[in-house]
């Protein structure tokens, strides 16, 4: 073959790898400026209550789009912790809050709102991401419901419990300490399960933390991270072969779990709806959390639960318990991390008997080389830069 002919064929061959489609974002409405946090905080209200975003996956006949309760809004101290939590967040992730689907929007179209609030929500746990597939447009097609800009089927939405804003949760520290006895199903909130110890002050923190987990979610659906494999379902109703970087698979799944068992087990590999808590990975991760410390926790034997949390930070190679439950979790954990790493002016403590030890400081400088594959791939996602 001449060389002319070979590198013809080469172009060819990668052209065709190019050609590999990916993806398009959900993320098309644009605010009109991503740094102002007080144009952030006005654009929330509270979500009506009959929208219940984890009944709705698939389900075209009678969906109805999340909207605002009419007539209510935050108070102004919510609205301050709010403005708090997004004047600290890092510009990636202030970009996406900019591009989540207006909603609500005046008769000229140029008020809208783009987060909601779970309102009377004392549950921190109740926060939901929700990114609306095609599969919700029905035989009518896909139709642009009032107030929107976006038809149903392009939606990226955000909502965080009140609890958040209005002093049910105090600090991050009372967030995190809240979420791990939920994931252990510790009832009563036992104080030996508090191992989170500073800083108790700072809502906007527990704000920030929430948002970014919640945003998580909302970014592995936008970007197809996990239909890495040919029959998800939304790479059917995307009309796409999968991500544009396949790194949930050969990064994050390698690192810390098994991508057979997360492709072979079907109502595992095609989940596009998370409940809180909810496991299933138990058999699937190489380097075991042991959840059987449910049984310990309602034994009461708060040692042995210590215990295993501890050696689970101690290995560096998860960011938190939370992302230790499944590969989904720890995907959306690790660019919750990344976001406080990024932009926490204090350390986050945690203490298991001994030494405080800052969870974020051990993620910057001394992650085990798992852990620093998982941050690659938000990287190679284009997600955290
Ligand atoms: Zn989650």
């Amino acid at each position: 073959m001449r060389l002319s002919s070979l590198l013809f064929l080469i172009t060819c061959l990668l052209g065709s790898l190019n050609a590999r489609a990916q993806p398009s974002t959900h993320f098309i409405d644009t605010c009109a400026d991503p740094n102002d946090e007080t144009l952030f905080a006005n654009s929330a209200c509270y979500v009506d209550p009959s929208y219940e975003p984890g009944k709705k996956i698939g389900k075209a006949a009678g969906y109805n789009p999340p909207m605002c309760i009419q007539g209510a809004s935050l108070s102004d101290s919510e609205k301050g912790i709010l403005k708090a939590a997004h004047k600290l967040a890092p510009d990636y992730m202030k970009a996406r809050l900019c591009g989540l689907t207006f909603h609500d929007c005046d008769a000229n179209g140029k008020n809208c709102f783009q987060l909601f609030v779970i309102r009377n929500s004392s549950t921190p746990s109740a926060s939901w991401g929700f990114w609306e597939a095609n599969d919700l447009c029905g035989s009518g097609g896909c139709t642009t419901p009032q107030g929107r800009k976006q038809a149903i089927g392009l939606g990226v939405f955000i909502a965080i419990s009140e609890s958040l804003l209005n002093g049910g949760i105090s600090s991050i520290v009372d967030l995190e300490n809240k979420l791990a006895g939920q994931l252990l199903r510790a009832t009563g909130n036992p104080r030996a399960l508090q191992f989170f110890k500073s800083p108790t002050t700072m809502p906007e923190l527990a704000t920030l933390d929430a948002l970014a987990h919640e945003l998580g979610h909302v970014l592995l659906a936008d970007t197809d991270a996990d239909g890495f494999f040919m029959d998800h379902p939304r790479n059917v109703l995307r009309g796409v072969t999968g991500p544009g970087n396949d790194c949930f698979g050969s990064k994050l799944l390698n690192a810390s779990w098994s991508k057979t068992e997360f492709i072979n087990t079907k109502p595992l590999r095609a989940e596009r709806w998370i409940d809180f808590a909810k496991n299933k990975g138990d058999t699937r991760t190489k380097n075991q959390f042991d959840w059987s410390a449910y049984g310990n926790v309602t034994n009461g034997e708060y040692t042995k639960v210590i215990d295993k949390i501890s050696k689970l930070y101690a290995r560096k190679d998860f960011v938190s318990l939370w992302a230790a439950l499944r590969p989904e979790e720890d995907f959306v954990e690790t660019y919750k991390y990344k976001v406080l790493i990024d932009k926490m002016p204090v350390p986050l403590t945690v203490n298991f008997g001994g030494a405080d030890i800052d969870v974020l400081d051990f993620i910057r400088n001394s992650p085990a080389q798992d852990l620093k594959n998982k941050l690659q791939c938000l990287n190679d996602l284009g997600l955290t830069r």
